[in-house]
């Protein structure tokens, strides 16, 4: 289980043209591959490591080769070599986090169900921060038992919880008169429309 990930910047040279041209970029292997890319500039190449993460994880760097090497960092939620420099997950997270991140704005999440006596069931799904909608690939064959509580967790391991009411939307907090005169926090749904958003 030592499959973890190297990133070295890395300056290309070419050793057998007569003008040696010279190029910028980085290496990355594991034990099951390598991947390289040489169209960073010089600068871009010589970034501190964790700006040189971010970046290469940036749309205009990322490819496929990269995205499946890192998935493994994800799964396991483990550090990474950069440049010889180890950074914990915890350093990473937020670069993997991004990275997660649809073209369309919404999130990975994973969609989690506690039934009755703690059984849970997860099932992946992803998130819209714009909506609070949750879209999940639901199991048809949900146990018939009492739901204890539903909600999302990302993969920095924050949770939100999912309305109990529609079970599409996210609660948020809410400031609620009560007593006349006194303001209550309450959760209500993201979902306008929904019984529950306290409107
Ligand atoms: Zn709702």
């Amino acid at each position: 289980m030592s499959n973890r990930v190297n990133i070295i910047a890395t300056k290309f040279e070419d050793i057998s043209t007569s003008d040696r041209e010279t190029t910028f970029g980085y290496r990355a292997f594991d034990d099951g591959g390598q991947v390289y890319c040489n169209t960073l500039t010089e600068e871009q190449a010589s970034l501190p490591d964790l700006e040189l993460l971010r970046l290469i994880c940036s749309e205009d760097f990322l490819n496929d080769e990269l995205s499946a090497m890192l998935q493994f960092t994800r799964d396991e939620k483990t550090g990474i070599t950069i440049n010889g420099n180890w950074h914990l997950w915890d350093e990473i997270k937020d670069i993997m986090f991004e990275e997660e991140g649809q073209d369309d704005g919404t999130v990975s999440v994973m969609f989690v169900s506690v039934w009755d006596g703690g059984t849970e069931i997860r099932t992946s799904g992803c998130y819209d921060p714009k909506t609070g909608r949750v879209e999940s690939q639901k199991t048809s064959d949900a146990p018939v038992k009492v739901l204890d509580r539903e909600y999302i967790e990302f993969l920095n391991g924050d949770e939100m919880d999912v309305c109990p009411v529609c079970h599409e939307y996210v609660l948020k907090t809410a400031m609620k008169e009560a007593d006349g005169t006194n303001l209550e926090q309450v959760e209500v749904c993201s979902n306008p429309d929904c019984e529950n958003s306290g409107a």
